[in-house]
């Protein structure tokens, strides 16, 4: 055993016997979890003293082994770059060639896609399940400063990014939440989320994981198992995103009433339940607080700044708001002169020990990125009797239209309570009197119709004018990544299509 161990190894060290994991395979104490990723380290250290931030790729499926796999990598030094098994194979192998990986590791039921690129690019290829070959050996010193994680950005609109974590910014991001959520042993959560994104990383894993709390692990998210999880009691949290939650009520509201009922007040008795990651509609979390029995908690963040902004865990959660900053984590909002705002609206900057380190190997972009030790976010804000409301990424969410700056996750907010929409994005569409025009593609309920004048005399009662929508596009469903974040750029491309095709 090294000397020097990070803070989460210690802690696991000090929960022991405990449950940590539970996942479709049985139950898994510290211990085991200790003993196991010391193994993997062993086999992935492979005669050395120390990966020393050799980068490791690996694609493992929700549940212990990947676990094992991610404290692995730690405790051997090198930097855990976690991949998704949906990306296609061009996505995957930019990921390899960008972060330098040398070490691929996969799950036996990914060899098939992995193998193959492991060997073109002359990659170690390690399985998953195979960490038992080594004897045990002596593990080197972890250093809190050292990279820890390398989490590459949906990367909407350019190049996925290669954000760096160090074992600091890790350990920041998980110790805030614990403390703002009051995270604690008797916790028992339910990880339902995509394991190549922070929200499933840090919030969802290795917040119940420091806290000495089970975290039981479902293979991917099921709308029926997890009111069945729901609905045993056993649970004391859930972290989700919004499209989540949607299907949550989809799902509730296929049950007769008694039923309904029961989930309900079963439901009541989650400890918490927050939604991020995406704005999370009025309409859905009025929704929750009735099939649910309580308020969602809606927080945000981005993988480069962990979580800045949350609704209180005690106090009142506003529909459609984000609350205020987390311990630790300063927000300030710039106006378009470029000076603060005390309320906005503003780009929110943040400051903290949550902040990565850099993108990797992208100095000049890093540099970009912040204001002196401030991180520029992107999004744009304002706050609200107290409370920050997410207006949206500029240049993406924010439209400018005859000289009016309008919030498309507003609008988006609004049309959502219309009985024939069940999914909307709002986009700007160039245009040249107007700058922009607000644009609209929609997923209508079954058997529902909608036109846009009609559309339009609905909003003028809700809407200022120029907030409306004067362009409709139906689709049978909405661009998602694997968060389920609207793709809004492949929103822009239809439109454009459209207007080819009209030209033409
Ligand atoms: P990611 O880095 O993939 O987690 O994406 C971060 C982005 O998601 C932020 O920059 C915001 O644009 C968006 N986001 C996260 N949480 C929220 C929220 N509660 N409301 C609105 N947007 C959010």
């Amino acid at each position: 055993m090294g000397a020097t161990m990070i803070e989460l190894f210690q802690r696991a060290e000090h929960f022991g016997a405990n449950t940590a994991i539970v996942d479709l395979s049985g139950h898994y104490s510290f211990r085991e979890l200790l003993d196991k990723s010391a193994a993997a380290a062993s086999v992935l250290l492979d005669g050395k003293k120390n990966l020393q931030e050799t980068r490791v790729a690996f694609l493992v499926s929700p549940g212990i082994d990947f676990v094992v796999t991610q404290w692995g990598i730690w405790r051997a030094g090198g930097i855990a770059v976690p991949l998704c098994g949906n990306y296609p194979i061009r996505e995957l192998k930019y990921f390899l060639k960008d972060s330098g990986a040398e070490i691929l590791v996969a799950a036996p039921e990914f060899k098939e896609k992995l193998k193959p690129l492991s060997e073109e690019d002359d990659l170690k290829y390690l399985e998953s399940e195979n960490w038992n070959s080594t004897e045990p050996v002596v593990l080197p010193d972890i250093q809190a400063e050292q990279r820890a994680m390398i989490v590459y950005t949906s990367g909407t609109t350019n190049r996925p990014k290669g954000v760096v974590m160090t074992h600091r910014t890790i350990q920041s991001q998980i110790k805030c939440l614990v403390d703002a959520w009051q995270w604690s042993e008797k916790d028992r959560s339910l990880h339902v989320l995509p394991l190549h994104h922070i929200h499933g990383l840090i919030n969802a894993l290795c917040c119940p994981l420091w806290a000495g709390a089970i975290c039981e692990m479902l293979p991917k998210f099921d709308a029926e198992k997890v009111w069945k999880r729901i609905e045993s009691k056993e649970i004391s949290i859930l972290m989700a995103v919004p499209t989540i939650y949607t299907k949550l009520i989809k799902e509730w509201e296929k049950v007769i009433p008694a039923r309904q009922r029961l989930l309900t007040k079963k439901c009541k008795g989650l400890r918490l339940m927050v939604s991020g990651s995406a704005a999370l509609p009025v309409s859905v979390f009025n929704k929750w607080s009735e099939v649910g029995g309580q308020p969602l908690l809606e927080r945000y963040g981005m993988t480069e700044i962990g979580m800045a902004l949350s609704n209180p865990i005690n106090g009142e959660r506003r529909a459609g708001m984000v609350g205020q900053c987390l311990p630790g984590v300063e927000v300030r909002l710039i106006d378009t002169k470029g000076l603060v705002s005390e309320i906005g609206p503003g780009e929110i900057e943040v400051k903290g020990a949550n902040i990565f380190k850099e993108y990797w190997q992208q100095s000049t972009v890093t540099k970009k990125a912040f204001h002196g030790d401030w991180f520029r976010t992107g999004d744009i804000a304002l706050l609200e009797e107290g409370y920050y409301k997410i207006l949206g990424r500029a240049g993406i969410d924010i439209i400018k239209t005859g000289g009016y700056k309008v919030s498309a996750l507003e609008i988006e907010g609004v049309l959502l309570t219309h009985s024939a929409i069940e999914e909307c994005a709002v986009i700007g569409v160039p245009d040249e009197e107007w700058g922009e025009r607000v644009a609209v593609s929609l997923v209508l309920n079954p058997g529902k119709d909608l036109c846009l004048p009609d559309l339009r005399d609905w909003a003028k009662k809700r809407l200022a004018i120029y907030k409306i929508p004067t362009r409709i596009q139906k689709l049978d469903t909405l661009p998602r990544n694997a968060m389920g974040k609207i793709i809004k750029p492949e929103i822009s491309k239809m439109f454009q299509a459209v207007d080819r095709l009209e030209v033409g």
